[in-house]
């Protein structure tokens, strides 16, 4: 088994990586921007329906029964895919859905694919695959074609390329297209992208999609977009491909109604998403005539073995706990060094890597400041900061036992088991004073205290602890 791409290659632990970040002042300016305004947007939408919380509830419910009854579920999706005219392929890593897909694709003796905006196929690196494989993938997704034709990785969910701005992208559109945009106008920026892809639609024999959804009832599969282009993919080509993670099943089409009604206005802060495409299996002189699904499951069946974790397979991806994250926020989503950024890349990543040795992934719970926000707007109410610090007790006992945070720990847990130690440690810890800046806070300390305050600051330590002025007063 190859490494699992769902991290990207040489990328820093993530303390490291959002110092760097921090001091972009472009890159936060663009930021906040986008995600005040997303943020407003979205409580808007969300507070006009008065059933909210029921349908947060619903979609809980909906999905910890797939995932209690997932073997079932995902055999009855086989069933009805196969009776509609699909072909179900079964894929335990990346490196075997890719290996499926490169086959499917070859078989079709093209060099070049257009691609429906999917993060799944970002987590098992399918690009860099085909590529390697000389097969040019293109994205039709204009967030994505801005990532893709800027070589840049993504950096949010729903909008991979938040952290460009206009004259940024006009910038890459220059570089990348035939067509360029005249001035950094939206419109004119669309248009650019528009003419491009017509040229890629038309020509396409296959075509590649992730899914939002599979109703296991009949078989169906599901692809919520806003521009369109989702769409074109999905029905002029020949041959469709979709790869969808295990997780990503609905038992009837009853309980799709309550996801479509959760995810636009938890996304884009929408009533309903504007393009909602579905297909099952193939019909005879209408779309592709030859449909693939590759049921993947890389590292969800390991996830979904952890009592705590295995509430991250809820998640529908909707983003709005990336918007409401404040060192989200802050560092922007490369600093995560992951496909999945903000609270839930938080919490699926280490997940799907399923190893706290790998220091970069164990890194990735301690993102986040425990606030709360990402739960309170969670559509499917995933209680992230539950599996933060469940995946940062993992995180800890992976490390060896030696290490100075164990250390510490071990230390603190002695110092507190007896008053009088307490008492002595508080006034050594006063001692810190003498290392406060002029804002009142200290952000230096020697070592061990250091390993503290490479990321942090730590607030003025009193002159006088609380049992010493009790004393003064009350004693
Ligand atoms: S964890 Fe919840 S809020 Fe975040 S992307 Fe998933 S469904 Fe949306």
């Amino acid at each position: 088994m190859g490494r699992n791409p769902v991290t990207w290659l040489g990328s820093p632990t993530f303390p490291r990586a959002a110092h760097t970040a921090l001091g972009d002042t472009q890159l936060r300016t663009n930021l906040r921007k986008a995600t005040t305004t997303i943020r407003a947007k979205r409580a808007e939408a969300v507070a006009e329906l008065p059933d909210w919380e029921r349908l947060r509830k619903a979609g809980q419910t909906i999905k910890d029964d797939v995932l209690a009854h997932l073997d079932t579920y995902l055999v009855r999706l086989e069933e009805a895919v196969t009776a509609r005219g699909g072909v179900v392929h079964w894929a335990r890593d990346a490196e075997e859905a890719n290996r499926i897909v490169l086959d499917l694709v070859r078989a079709k003796g093209v060099d070049e694919v257009v691609k429906v905006k999917s993060m799944v196929t970002a987590e098992i690196g399918l690009n860099p695959y085909l590529e390697a494989a000389g097969v040019r993938p293109v994205e039709t997704d204009l967030a994505e074609l801005i990532v893709q034709l800027g070589n840049d990785r993504p950096s949010h969910i729903l909008v991979p390329a938040i952290h460009r701005n206009r004259a940024e992208i006009r910038e890459i559109f220059a570089r990348g297209m035939s067509e360029v945009p005249s001035s950094d106008d939206p419109r004119e920026l669309a248009e650019a992208a528009r003419k491009h892809l017509r040229r890629k639609f038309l020509s396409a024999k296959v075509a590649i999609s992730g899914a939002n959804f599979a109703v296991a009832e009949t078989g169906s599969i599901v692809v919520v977009e806003s521009e369109g282009n989702g769409r074109m993919c999905l029905t002029l080509p020949e041959t469709l491909i979709t790869v969808m993670g295990i997780e990503k099943l609905v038992p009837t089409w009853r309980d799709l109604e309550v996801f479509l009604q959760l995810l636009p206005r938890s996304s884009t802060a929408e009533r309903m998403n504007p393009y909602t495409s579905v297909w099952s299996g193939v019909t005879p002189g209408d779309g592709p005539d030859e449909f693939h699904l590759v049921l993947l499951d890389n590292g969800r069946t390991a996830a979904l073995a952890d009592e705590v974790g295995r509430q991250a397979l809820r998640c529908i991806r909707c983003s709005a706990c990336l918007n409401v994250c404040p060192v989200y926020e802050r560092t922007g989503g490369q600093a995560y060094g992951s496909v999945y950024p903000g609270p839930i890349g938080a919490i699926l990543t280490p997940q799907l890597v399923g190893d706290m040795g790998d220091e970069q992934a164990a890194s990735l719970p301690y993102a986040s400041s425990l606030c709360g926000a990402c739960y309170e707007v969670c559509p499917v109410r995933i209680d992230i900061p539950e599996v933060l610090t469940h995946l940062r007790a993992q995180a800890v006992r992976a490390r060896s036992k030696r290490n100075p945070e164990a250390l510490a720990m071990a230390g603190a847990a002695w110092m507190f088991r007896d008053p009088q130690r307490y008492e002595t440690a508080q006034r050594i810890g006063a001692l810190a004073r003498f290392f406060t800046g002029g804002d009142g806070r200290i952000k230096r300390l020697p070592w061990p205290g250091s390993k503290w305050t490479d990321s942090r600051d730590v607030p003025e330590v009193p002159r006088e602890s609380f049992r010493a002025w009790w004393r003064r007063h009350r004693g």
